[in-house]
């Protein structure tokens, strides 16, 4: 069969127009795989993302359910030397099952069976570790020595007596002292001798943040010998932390900007020479004497009251008019039944633990935040108001003096 030209160009079209729609199909067909495939990475991705999250999430659902009540067993896994009577203390849950979450800046309160003690002794340690490690705690204790006359810490010593596989019984983790991990607002921490503890965990909460805010971490030691968890600091610092290191008597041979920053405490004067405005979440933790002379002198350099949090790990030495809600704000008499004293309590005094301290009354405390209860003591008369709500609600006829005021006059037995 002969074809005309005509027929032959008509033919040539359509082979040329098959040729093109194939091609353009094939170019789509190609787009499509392409979409499909940047398509596919992107729902793996979100499907990763979702499964971290998801796996994230029933991760904290199944630790927040493991918030206990009363003692739980936790095994010491690891013990590591940060420095001179310094050491952490890695645990888990002896039951293997998953331990209960914690703010950063919050702490463990333990029951310990020291040697010679006649009954159980209480004492809290903040969580150093990081919050986001969620299957171990670590706490770093500071064996307190004694001198002449006066006997080395119970429970500091106690815990430096302990071996990694042994035993130790702990409350879940507590304490209204911590950083809020959704704040965008610019944090100053400051951590004294072993008050870096609570700080420290602060510091490591943020720097997991992607969106961290600005942070300042003020290091107060007495010189390069006290120094711990320099590796730590180190990798905070490489993570963004401004990390300052202040050390009040530092060696003849430290040498500046590597042993330390700044051969002074940390001070009021320090604060508003290095950091660029007030206008920032303040969170110490350290010696009486330098919590009292920060917070007072934060509070006349003009930061708001609700901006500067602090923990201290004795009786306190900051004096704050508490602010209860709920109660009348006049002087009462307190009768401390069993010394046979009597003192009026003021709203300047802090709290009924406070007031007995200064009347020479010594009381059993732990948390001094109402949540070991170890300082529980019955009041046979009256009512009190708590500055904080309690951990758990003391018993009835008892009050937990470490948080709580007088509502007019009160009677205690102590
Ligand atoms: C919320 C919170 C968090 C804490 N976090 C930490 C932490 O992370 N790390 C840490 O190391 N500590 C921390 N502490 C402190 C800790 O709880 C203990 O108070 C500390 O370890 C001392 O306890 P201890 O039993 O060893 O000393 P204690 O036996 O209670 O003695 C305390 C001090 O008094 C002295 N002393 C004892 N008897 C006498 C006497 N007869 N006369 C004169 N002096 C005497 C001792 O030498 C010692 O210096 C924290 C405290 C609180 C409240």
């Amino acid at each position: 069969m002969s074809l005309t030209p005509t027929q032959i160009t008509g033919l040539l079209a359509l082979v040329s127009a098959l040729g093109l729609a194939a091609r353009a199909c094939f170019v789509w067909a190609g787009a499509r795989a392409e979409d499909n495939r940047r398509l596919r990475a992107r729902l793996e991705a979100f499907q990763g993302q979702v499964g971290d999250r998801l796996t994230r999430a029933r991760a904290l659902r199944l630790s927040e359910r493991a918030r206990w009540k009363g003692w739980r067993d936790l095994v010491i896994t690891r013990i590591v030397e940060e420095g001179p009577d310094v050491r952490s203390f890695h645990l888990k849950a002896r039951d293997g099952r998953p331990l209960a979450p914690f703010e950063p800046g919050q702490f463990l309160t333990f029951r310990l069976h020291a040697a010679g003690a006649e009954k159980p002794l209480v004492r809290c340690y903040s969580l150093s570790g990081d919050p986001g490690e969620l299957g171990e705690y670590r706490v770093s204790v500071k064996r307190l020595s004694g001198r002449e006359g006066v006997p080395d810490g119970v429970g500091s010593s106690h815990f430096h007596r302990l071996s990694e596989g042994d035993v130790i019984e702990a409350k879940s983790p507590s304490g209204h002292f911590f950083l809020d991990r959704r704040s965008q607002r610019p944090v100053v921490l400051v951590g004294g001798g072993i008050g870096i503890t609570p700080v420290l965990s602060m510091a490591k909460a943020l720097v997991s943040r992607p969106d961290a805010p600005e942070c300042w971490l003020f290091v107060g030691n007495r010189d390069r010998r006290g120094k711990l968890f320099a590796t730590e600091l180190e990798a905070l610092k490489a993570a963004g932390v401004k990390v300052v290191l202040c050390h009040s008597r530092p060696e003849a041979d430290e040498h500046p900007g590597q042993d330390h920053d700044e051969a002074q405490r940390v001070s009021l004067d320090l604060l508003r020479r290095v950091l660029p405005d007030g206008r920032r979440r303040f969170h110490l933790c350290g010696p009486a004497p330098m919590m009292a002379d920060l917070v007072a002198g934060l509070e006349a350099w003009g930061v708001a009251e609700n901006d500067i949090l602090y923990e201290a790990f004795g009786p306190a030495t900051v004096k704050r008019a508490p602010t209860p809600t709920g109660m009348g704000k006049d002087a009462a008499d307190v009768v401390f039944a069993k010394s046979g004293k009597t003192r009026q309590w003021t709203p300047a005094t802090g709290s009924l633990l406070d007031l007995a301290e200064a009347a020479g009354i010594a009381l059993e405390a732990g948390c001094r935040a109402g949540n070991c209860g170890t300082c529980a003591i019955p009041l046979t008369e009256g009512e009190v108001s708590y500055l904080s709500p309690p951990g758990e609600p003391p018993e009835k006829g008892t009050c937990l003096p470490c948080v709580c005021v007088p509502r007019g006059r009160v009677v205690v037995q102590s």
